[in-house]
């Protein structure tokens, strides 16, 4: 058996709460509604940036769905006092693609994947098309190039020799960063990044059943970018070294429902 076929995946990588602080740049109606509270903002190397206000209605975009199964599920950030920190279920969670590095093939189990996280929590995940933008939780998560919210999940692909955490039988990192709402203390994911090992899953796809497999390590690496972390059970898709399940597991399908219902930001 191949290395490629014992790929055991997958590291959770959350990047850590970026750092907020009051700010008064920019002010907008919200801000006089809120006023008494200043708005947050985060900072990015020497910049300060204030946190763009939610785009649209604070109205679920799907159903939130109701899992009829249990198991085990954990979440990366869990804020004592305010839950399991998610994406705002109220607005659409843009995904781009970062196509440099990509083995041939991948582009539909990309979009099977993502198509199969959707399914399962409730978050509208929208396809945005490339970019040039390399995969990396080194990024900043407001980009001009972007407009004017936050910068969407990135998906890309990388090798061990580019990009260390993808060593070994690590074939996908994901996480998102935690980040404060444009106010108060409830944060939101924001940001994603997923980064993929185009070496070991062009070996994968071309298996026989590997395809379904290489499916399974995306859909395992976007459960982390709703903020799943690792679970013991190995009957579970969030388990770290996951190497036949090519669906969610009982828990990772409770768990998703979870991460996709969060509350809205409402300002
Ligand atoms: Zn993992």
């Amino acid at each position: 058996m191949s290395r490629a076929l014992n790929v055991s995946v997958l590291i959770a990588c959350a990047v850590a709460g970026a750092v907020v602080m009051a700010s008064w740049q920019g002010i907008v109606i919200e801000d006089l509604k809120h006023f008494g509270t200043p708005r947050n903002s985060v900072i990015e190397g020497d910049t300060e940036r204030t946190i763009p206000l939610p785009d649209g209605p604070a109205m679920r975009r799907s159903a939130v769905i109701v899992p009829e199964t249990s198991g085990s599920f954990a979440f990366l950030f869990d804020d004592v006092s305010e839950g399991p920190v998610r994406y705002d279920p109220c607005r659409p969670v843009k995904w781009v693609l970062s196509p440099a590095g990509m083995p041939r093939g991948a582009l539909p189990m990309l979009h099977n994947a993502a198509d199969a996280v959707a399914a399962a929590s409730g978050i509208d995940l929208v396809y945005e098309g490339t970019t040039n933008e390399p995969a990396s939780f080194e990024r900043e998560l407001l980009q001009p190039q972007y407009g004017e919210g936050f910068a969407p999940v990135v998906v890309g692909w990388s090798t061990e020799s580019q990009n260390p955490d993808l060593a070994g039988a690590v074939s996908g990192v994901g996480g998102s960063s935690a980040v404060n709402g444009a106010y108060g203390e409830q944060r939101y994911l924001r940001a994603g990044v997923m980064v993929l090992d185009s070496e070991d899953l062009r070996q994968l796809a071309v298996a026989p059943g590997g395809e379904a497999r290489a499916t399974a390590i995306i859909m395992h690496e976007w459960g982390h970018v709703l903020g799943l972390a690792h679970v013991q059970d190995p009957n579970e898709l969030m388990n770290a070294s996951s190497s036949t399940l090519t669906t969610w597991g009982p828990g990772d399908l409770a768990g998703l429902a979870i991460a996709g219902a969060g509350p809205c930001e409402d300002v």
